[in-house]
């Protein structure tokens, strides 16, 4: 029976990318069932608000969202649709592979997985100003909230992942030298969570200024990393980075209610209408979506056809080198599929 499934086009870019996945995803016989509902600029143009109650109640009912991009104004305007989201459902997991698929890269056999708490830590909003004189402004404070729950959760969600994706090792990445308490609870739970997984996983841990500089050495070391909010937001991007960059980067943001799966990139306003979007990194946020939904199977039938035709190198779009349109590139994908 057909998966239901609230799909959000986005802005920009978004609807010429959304158009190419579900070509591509109906190709390979994914079997959804798309609600389709607007949020972010489209929104507000259709409903007057960039966060519309039928958008919340779709995802409430289906569990499970395929996101475009939003806008986001910068400065003034509302606040962003995406961390939202993340609030509304406490989406607490923000999962983040990456995979070097482009040959002749900076680096070859990447192939890491980082998991991002994505709800605590100086991310909570707990931040003020302290007056001192006359100076209302004179010192601000924010706090890095970081809970036994919110740190269990997260860590043991790294360890079931691993697990449940054959992977070998998890990574925590911490900063308990000098963070003794908040870095030192997230560090506690890590340990205690990975005892329980002994001799079926692996576990080591970094701090994080040497996880960073051994991540750009030499990535082929690492496997699956959990760390906590801003250190993750911080080196997701990394390594992001270490592939090529936002064009094939996937991402999805996982709670106990529901899951969202977007690509890593925004509306790209530069390209937008113009028909010459990678749809890469939303396509494997689906293939994502689907390895979610227990559909490995088509989910690794997508990423081969993507990657055998990046590989192949004929049918290309400009962010990847070549000069064909989006829909082009979704034909080229689909004419892969084995
Ligand atoms: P961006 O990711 O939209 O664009 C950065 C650069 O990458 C641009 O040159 C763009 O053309 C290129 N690019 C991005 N995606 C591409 C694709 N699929 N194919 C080819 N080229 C691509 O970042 P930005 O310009 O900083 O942000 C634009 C808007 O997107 C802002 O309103 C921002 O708030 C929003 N945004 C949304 C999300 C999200 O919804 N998850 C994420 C990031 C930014």
């Amino acid at each position: 029976m057909a998966r239901a499934c609230t799909l959000i086009p986005g802005d920009g870019i978004g609807p010429d990318i959304t158009d190419a996945t579900l070509a591509i995803l109906d190709a390979a016989g994914a079997d959804f069932d798309w609600d389709r509902q607007v949020a972010g600029a489209a929104g507000v143009e259709q409903t007057g608000t960039p966060m519309p109650d039928e958008t919340l109640d779709s995802i409430k009912r289906t569990r499970l969202a395929l996101k475009g991009p939003l806008e986001t104004p910068v400065g003034e305007g509302y606040r962003s649709v995406n961390v939202a989201l993340r609030q509304t459902f406490d989406l607490y997991a923000n999962v983040r592979p990456a995979r070097d698929i482009v040959p002749g890269g900076r680096y070859d056999g990447v192939d890491i997985v980082l998991i991002r708490e994505n709800t605590e830590d100086l991310y909570a909003g707990l931040e003020h100003y302290i007056r001192i004189g006359e100076d209302p402004q004179a010192a601000a404070e924010s706090i890095a909230l970081i809970t036994r729950v919110g740190s269990e959760r997260i860590v043991r969600y790294a360890f079931d992942y691993a697990l449940r994706h054959g992977r070998k090792k998890v990574t925590l990445v911490h900063k308990a030298n000098i963070l003794k308490y908040s870095q030192g609870l997230f560090r506690a739970m890590g340990q205690k969570v990975a005892k329980e997984y002994e001799g079926k996983l692996a576990y080591d841990e970094r701090i994080v200024d040497a996880a960073a500089m051994q991540l750009v050495l030499d990535p082929g070391r690492f496997d699956v990393l959990v760390t906590t909010n801003m250190f993750g937001d911080i080196l997701s991007d990394l390594v992001s980075g270490l592939v090529g960059g936002l064009g094939l980067a996937p991402g999805s943001n996982i709670g106990r209610d529901a899951a969202i799966f977007e690509a890593v990139h925004g509306t790209a306003p530069d390209i937008a209408g113009q028909g010459i979007a990678n749809p890469g990194a939303l396509l494997l946020a689906a293939c994502l979506m689907l390895d979610h939904v227990g559909d490995r199977f088509r989910a690794d039938r997508v990423r081969r056809a993507l990657e055998s035709t990046i590989r192949e190198g004929k049918v290309l779009t400009r962010d990847l080198g070549g000069s064909a349109t989006t829909r082009e590139f979704a034909d080229a994908v689909i004419s892969h599929l084995a």
